[in-house]
């Protein structure tokens, strides 16, 4: 049945989103692919222009009065985004995204620290971005990658931290939320266990900052790593959070202009945090941009905004599974995911249940998602994956549901008995 509920008045919000209302093979679009990126609300899309159209400049360097508005702009924005996060603005370096944060913290930090032989710890259920940097060190230093594995809910089975930890262990990196299993990570305690264990933690925070409260701070870790896109901003601009202490004692990541004090012909000497991890040219336009996306999400409430998330992954987890042959990967309760479902349908293969979708203008992801350890883990050939975001409703989960039983039309699947509710077509 189609559930009515409000959190916060749905229709408007999609007002802000021009690309919602168009079509896609003739259809309303229905766009469930918001783990993979977000669209854009007005609010970011203007800014956009206002700053190619009003005050584009080079920044920390000019001092004429273009120069000087990006600049105060680009720092200003620095200073909104770290609160949002709940840390300091010189704790705040931008990055391009989740993975460039993750492969800086190998760099600047676990290539300098971590010695052959020392370990970390990562789960199977990490982003390729939480695990390829960690096998680059691997094959650099020789240290060893252990995997804390999942139960069959799709958690993390916990007990195996204090089994995996030695006194070799160095690193110990998980993510909040899974992009193919929605779970949401116990991380304060995961970092406890690191704190106690003489280990730094980082929290992938990529499926995290867009969808729910996030305090870094309270969390504890030591590193946390998220991406803009993900979270209404642009591509290419997401952000490092690191304890200043930790900050403060690395080697710069990349070498150039903007992360110098002064240079001269016998050395140099590096700039202050957060600047000292951020040569040359950056990328001034998202920079100032990815505040505008987090305004635009505190107006609406970060709490609301996860409500809201978790009645639709409730709605929607609630009508695939009407479909008898519909497998649904992860938590069973909305509560301890995010807004993603994974999901098979019989042994139809996932890349064909989503071209079947996208006939109906509908927009999901199929595949591996990025973590083929975990889709191994779960012994199939991937999953295909409706996401969610603050501004999908119900009626669009029907719409999905009305395609998906298309799917198993098409593929002479037996008719699911009491279909539930039947939508016009769009
Ligand atoms: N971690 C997780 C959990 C993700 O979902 C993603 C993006 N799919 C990433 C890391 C990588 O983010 P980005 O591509 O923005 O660097």
């Amino acid at each position: 049945m189609l559930r009515a509920f409000k959190v916060y008045d749905v229709e408007k919000v999609r007002q802000d989103f021009p690309i919602l209302s168009r079509k896609v093979n003739g259809k309303q679009l229905v766009y469930f692919d918001n783990a993979a990126t977000a669209q854009k609300p007005n609010a970011v899309i203007e800014a956009i222009e206002q700053y190619y159209k009003g005050y584009n400049a080079n920044i920390h360097r000019g001092i004429h009065r273009l120069a000087e508005e990006a600049t105060l702009a680009y720092e200003d924005s620095r200073r909104k985004v770290a609160k949002f996060a709940g840390v300091k603005p010189q704790e705040l370096v931008f990055t391009r995204g989740t993975t460039e944060s993750l492969n800086l913290i190998m760099y600047a930090y676990a290539m300098t620290h971590l010695k052959k032989g020392d370990e970390i710890i990562a789960t199977v259920m990490e982003h390729h971005s939480n695990i390829v940097p960690w096998f680059l060190l691997q094959s650099r230093l020789g240290v060893k990658v252990k995997f804390v594995d999942i139960d069959d809910g799709g958690k993390l089975r916990m007990e195996q931290y204090e089994q995996m930890i030695t006194d070799k262990t160095k690193i110990i990196t998980v993510t909040h939320a899974s992009n193919v299993l929605g779970t949401i990570n116990p991380v304060k305690d995961i970092c406890k266990i690191a704190k106690k264990a003489g280990a730094i933690s980082i929290v992938d925070g990529a499926q995290a900052v867009p969808h729910m409260e996030v305090d870094i701070k309270e969390i504890g870790c030591d590193f946390y790593c998220f991406s803009g896109h993900k979270m209404l901003g642009p591509t290419g601009i997401g952000a490092l959070a690191g304890r200043q202490y930790l900050l403060e004692e690395m080697e710069p990541f990349h070498g150039g202009g903007e992360m110098i004090r002064e240079v001269h012909l016998d050395g140099a000497k590096w700039n202050d945090l957060p600047w000292k991890f951020e040569a040359g040219t950056p990328n001034i336009e998202g920079g100032i941009i990815l505040s505008k996306a987090a305004e635009y999400l505190q107006s609406l409430g970060m709490d609301k905004i996860r409500k809201h998330e978790e009645m639709i992954t409730a709605y929607a987890m609630e009508r695939l599974s009407e479909i008898p042959d519909a497998v649904i990967y992860g938590p069973e309760s909305p509560k301890e995911r995010g807004g993603v479902v994974s999901f098979n349908v019989a042994d139809i293969h996932p890349h064909d249940m989503a071209t079947i979708l996208d006939s109906e203008g509908i927009a999901i992801r199929s595949g591996h998602h990025c973590a083929q350890p975990l889709i191994e883990r779960l012994k199939v050939p991937g999953t295909s994956r409706a996401s969610f975001y603050l501004y999908n409703t119900p009626q669009e989960v029907d719409l999905f549901i009305e395609a998906v039983k298309q799917a198993r039309k098409v593929f002479k699947l037996p008719e699911p008995k009491g279909s539930g509710n039947q939508l016009p077509a769009h």
